[in-house]
């Protein structure tokens, strides 16, 4: 594994880079890859971002958003280094992007999930750390470079993210310093929590009251699940990136420990979220299903109708539930 001055080495030594992050973006995959995207331009080097989903409507106040190029748009020769930012699988950037977008020199992996299989030519992988925006806010320190407002809001956008606001067991010492020094470039905490949380449109409400009606519970209390269907989506005028936060309504209930929310894709596959409270960990419930994550949050596809894939997840779940090994 390497560490942060050979990554800083492989910046120096080459010109072209192209960045990318995983499907489905969220806010550490676009901060950190946008903070980044501004740290090697400044530098002078040819960047360029592409990404197989389009950023979500709530992430397009982050500065350099509008760079972000689609596969399609994505012209010109190959780069000499491709940067994948929090994805701990190469796939996870799309299968088409990911057998097409070939580097001359070197893949660089940077990422924070316990489930990365290091990828890269070079990793900069840090379990410990929780947001890849915190390893790259640590990247231009360690470089001696300012980070600036711009980078600041990126920054702290998926420091945010995925602390959950600051509430997640993974808000360490060193996520709230590293937000503190963010805050300090001048940004609005009130206005970045805004412009993510409180900007959504009436629709997705109504989406939640629809979902929130399939709510299923283990007789024991420990497991709830919910199911998203294409036919809602369509009734609400919403899309699957809208249930972005609907877990947690059933992960705060008393005597839930595992949570599951089940997407139905439009090619009849399931795509699952899972969160766990305390110690399961649903990281590894995931990996059976070929997905990834981390011990609290972790998610995966699979090739099943929503009810299906619930029984399945819930199966997995029970057997942890009834052998659960502290993490
Ligand atoms: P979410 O449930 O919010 O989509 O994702 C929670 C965590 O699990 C994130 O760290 C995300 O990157 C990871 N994750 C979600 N879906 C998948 C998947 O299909 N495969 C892998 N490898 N990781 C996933
Ligand atoms: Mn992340």
């Amino acid at each position: 594994m390497e560490d942060y001055q050979a990554i800083l080495q492989v910046f120096d030594q080459h010109q072209s880079f192209a960045l990318s992050t995983h499907i489905n973006p969220d806010g550490d995959a676009l901060g950190a890859e946008l903070a980044l995207y501004s740290f090697l331009k400044d530098l002078g080097k040819q960047v360029k971002i592409v990404n197989t989903d389009a950023t979500p409507r709530i992430y397009q106040f982050l500065p350099f958003c509008d760079e972000i190029l689609t596969p399609d748009a994505y012209q010109g020769d190959s780069p000499e280094i491709l940067v994948v930012l929090d994805a701990g699988m190469l796939n996870r950037i799309g299968e088409d992007l990911s057998r097409t977008l070939i580097p001359i020199k070197a893949t660089v992996n940077i990422d924070h999930h316990a489930t990365a299989d290091l990828f890269g030519d070079y990793n900069l992988v840090e379990v410990e750390a929780a947001s890849t925006s915190e390893i790259i806010y640590r990247l231009i320190r360690q470089h001696g470079s300012p980070i600036g407002k711009e980078r600041a809001l990126c920054l702290y956008t998926g420091v945010m993210f995925d602390t959950g606001c600051f509430r997640y067991s993974n808000s360490t010492p060193a996520a709230h310093r590293v937000a503190a020094d963010l805050i300090e470039e001048d940004i609005s905490v009130d206005e970045v929590y805004r412009l993510v949380y409180e900007t959504v449109p009436i629709g997705t409400v109504h989406l939640l009251g629809e979902v929130l009606k399939t709510i299923g519970i283990a007789p024991d209390g420990k497991i709830a699940w919910l199911c998203a269907t294409q036919e809602m989506f369509r009734k609400t005028g919403t899309t699957r990136e809208d249930v972005d936060g609907f877990i947690n309504h059933i992960r705060s209930i008393d005597s839930v420990e595992v949570a599951i929310l089940v997407s139905e894709l439009e090619d009849g596959k399931s795509k699952a979220s899972l969160r766990s409270k305390s110690f399961i960990d649903v990281g590894e419930i995931v990996a059976e299903f070929g997905g990834g994550g981390h011990q609290r949050a972790a998610g995966c596809e699979i090739e099943a109708p929503c009810d299906e894939a619930i029984a399945q997840l819930v199966e997995s779940t029970q057997r942890r539930l009834s052998n659960p090994k502290s993490v």
